[in-house]
């Protein structure tokens, strides 16, 4: 019942700014958002607050997932998408929404995928449960970048090939009057498509700037897929906003970043998986074979990027297939504490910094007064043990209980 006055104890709170755990804590929610948080004994609860008990836990804000697809793919061979009915798909994207805000995932960004847009405005309109969704709605791809198929528009449905400067203004126009929240173009090859390669750069310097340029004139933020190094540069220096996947980093570039504030949204998790699950999983060999051979630089990149001080986002690349399963996308923080990054910051990068990446900073990533109230709580301390991110307990969503699994609660919260 959004319109009480609730009152949250835990044992600890990780608030998302970075700081040392506030132990024990309380936070106060009024309606949809946050009306105080901090040191229990320090932090009244209102008078006639309902009061939860949250026990040994541990509160954070709401998790962002900065990287996502959700087309409800159930298969990791791409041609699978041509005998999936689309209907079937968009109620399997339906179910992923549910599964990523159980999970924690309170926010996503939808790097790429026509639902998008529907999947979000049904979520907001609260018909569905679901996280909050930026969406690109289709990312821009040169033509012939990956297998296209003439026959069916529809089924080709995470993004829009388009080239040239003057079509792809647009584009980027078009896309926007679609719904896209951001724009993302891809300028660099991929490992999972036959035909091309991390490597291959993608559109010209010329093309990205002109996309970046229009994207910006109407507000909208671009991520740019890039695997490899002149790609990657391409786009920092075209003006690109975030850096996704980002294999193939070198100081240069890392330096460029820097100066123009450019952020990196790593997915570590997706070629690693690819590279480890792929063959059982039914990844098309060309996918498994160039997985493995990323691996290993795209974790070099990741400590590089952290040396120099780049803004690092949290993103996993999951779109819905056993490979890449929603509500599983925790994956990513162990992969980023294996990669040298202090569990501290992971969490930082998966809240504050991610709806910084977002835009979205005013209203969510952190527990603040002031601040929308999504909040989850995990059992033990996830600064001590990241996996207790991937056991989330209790989901609140702008001041709504989406899942709980403690007892003691108050049935009609529920
Ligand atoms: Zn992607």
């Amino acid at each position: 019942m959004v319109n009480d006055i609730i009152s949250i104890d835990a044992e600890r709170m990780i608030d998302g700014r970075g700081g040392p755990a506030v132990e024990p804590a309380r936070v106060v929610i009024q309606g949809e958002r946050i009306s105080a948080a901090g040191p229990a004994d320090r932090i009244k609860a209102p008078e006639g607050a309902r009061r939860i008990s949250l026990g040994a836990r541990t509160l954070l804000p709401g998790l962002i997932d900065a990287h996502v697809h959700l087309k409800g793919w159930r298969s990791s061979n791409p041609d699978d998408v041509l005998i999936t009915p689309h209907p079937l798909a968009a109620l399997r994207a339906a179910a992923d929404c549910r599964k990523l805000l159980h999970a924690g995932f309170t926010t996503v960004r939808d790097c790429g995928g026509c639902l998008g847009p529907h999947l979000r405005d049904a979520i907001a309109a609260k018909e569905i449960p679901g996280p909050r969704i930026l969406t690109a709605y289709r990312g821009l791809s040169q033509t012939g970048r990956v297998k296209k198929v003439t026959w069916a528009l529809d089924i080709t449905p995470l993004r829009q090939e388009v080239d040239g400067i003057d079509d792809c203004v647009r584009v980027v126009r078009e896309q926007i009057g679609l719904g896209a929240d951001l724009i993302k173009v891809s300028i660099t090859g991929r490992v999972y498509a036959p035909q091309s390669d991390p490597g291959q750069t993608a559109y010209t310097s010329e093309e990205i700037q002109a996309i970046v340029k229009e994207a910006h004139r109407m507000g909208r933020r671009v991520a740019a897929h890039a695997q490899a190094t002149q790609g990657i540069k391409n786009g920092i220096l075209g003006g690109v906003d975030s850096i996704e996947h980002g294999i193939y980093l070198d100081e240069e570039a890392c330096q460029w970043m820097r100066e123009r504030n450019t952020v990196l949204v790593p997915t570590l998790a997706y070629f690693y998986r690819i590279a480890t699950l792929g063959e059982g999983l039914g990844s098309p060999a060309y996918a498994v074979r160039k997985a493995k051979e990323v691996v290993e630089a795209h974790m070099k990149s990741f400590a590089l990027a952290m040396r120099m001080g780049i803004t690092i986002g949290m993103g996993t690349d999951f779109e819905g297939s056993a490979l890449f399963p929603h509500g599983e996308n925790g994956a990513e923080f162990d992969l980023m504490v294996d990669g040298g990054m202090a569990e501290r910051d992971v969490i930082v990068a998966a809240t504050a910094t991610n709806a910084a990446i977002l835009g979205i900073e005013q209203k969510v990533g952190t527990i603040e007064t002031g601040k929308l109230a999504d909040l989850i709580a995990v059992p033990g301390n996830p600064l001590k043990q990241i996996s207790a991110l991937r056991q989330v307990e209790f989901v609140m969503q702008e001041g709504r209980i989406a899942r709980c699994r403690i007892e003691g609660v108050p049935e009609d919260l529920l």
